[in-house]
């Protein structure tokens, strides 16, 4: 496995794959590499002759008052798991190889300016400026994303359909911990007593898939699943709510495949999960 750090180094690896035919396929990651990421990295390697991961602790997508500098790193342990997983490079510049007084960005409007994007206005411009130039530094043929974001997995859709990117996206499903909880870099930051209730976010998952089934109302549905997380004492709520699947826009009643997302503080940690709701086929 090689380790590239800088644009250049990385374009020369991928040159040489390119001209041996050989497709590549990418993961873009924030490091702290944990199951969630390794799946996506194992889907990767059964599907692409090369597999490149990237580790970079994007700056662009944290806000002034967020946690950039507090955010959990170790390449070391990252680079042995990704070695393991048979990757064969990864790229892990600073942020003064990626950003140099930069003056282009790339954001995909109204699917942005809901759910997280209400809490974290400039962080759907943030991923996507960082994941167009990985998509051009390292011109995959497929790149790899979870559905534990499944808003910035909208969005990457459309932007790769808006500006015509040639790269399959493959989502991939949420990876948890045994008791349920989404497995998250920030998982990191929760004492003892805020990961137990940490566990609300995917019991109240587990509500609103209970009651989706049985075709209750949209406020039903939000009502039951915000009071298992108002339950809770060390949780506040961000926002619980039901959106179209491919615009992100709030739903009232469910007439379309749906996300139904949350994001909920735990204590100062911020935590995210979702299920989505495809409409039973009509016969
Ligand atoms: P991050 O390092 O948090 O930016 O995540 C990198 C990629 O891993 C993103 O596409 C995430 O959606 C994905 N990911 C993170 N956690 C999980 C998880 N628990 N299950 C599946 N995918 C995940």
């Amino acid at each position: 496995m090689q380790v590239t750090k800088t644009v250049d180094d990385t374009r020369a690896i991928i040159k040489a794959w390119k001209k041996e035919g050989l497709t590549i396929g990418l993961v873009p990651t924030m490091g702290f590499l944990h199951e969630g990421h390794a799946s996506l990295i194992r889907k990767c390697r059964e599907q692409n002759e090369r597999v490149v991961v990237s580790d970079f602790v994007n700056p662009t997508q944290f806000g002034p008052n967020e946690d950039l500098a507090a955010y959990p790193r170790d390449f070391e342990r990252d680079s042995q798991l990704c070695e393991s997983l048979g990757a064969d490079l990864i790229f892990h510049p600073e942020p003064e190889d990626m950003y140099e007084d930069p003056c282009a960005y790339v954001s995909i409007e109204k699917l942005s300016n809901n759910l997280c994007g209400l809490t974290r206005p400039i962080h759907f411009r943030g991923v996507c400026t960082v994941v167009s130039k990985l998509f051009h530094i390292v011109a995959p043929d497929r790149a790899y994303f979870g559905e534990k974001d499944a808003q910035q997995l909208a969005i990457i859709r459309k932007m790769v359909k808006d500006l015509n990117f040639d790269i399959e996206i493959v989502g991939c499903p949420i990876v948890r911990e045994e008791d349920g909880l989404a497995k998250s870099s920030r998982n990191t930051y929760l004492s003892a007593e805020e990961r137990k209730a940490a566990l609300c976010l995917s019991r109240s998952v587990a509500r609103g898939k209970e009651v989706i089934r049985k075709g209750m109302k949209t406020e039903v549905l939000l009502a039951e699943m915000r009071a298992v997380i108002e339950a809770e004492p060390l949780a506040k709520i961000d926002y619980v709510s039901v959106v179209d699947a491919l615009t992100m826009e709030n739903v009232d009643v469910i007439d379309c495949d749906v996300l139904v997302a949350m994001a909920v503080y735990i204590g100062k940690t911020r935590l995210i999960d979702n299920f989505s709701w495809q409409l039973p086929q009509e016969r």
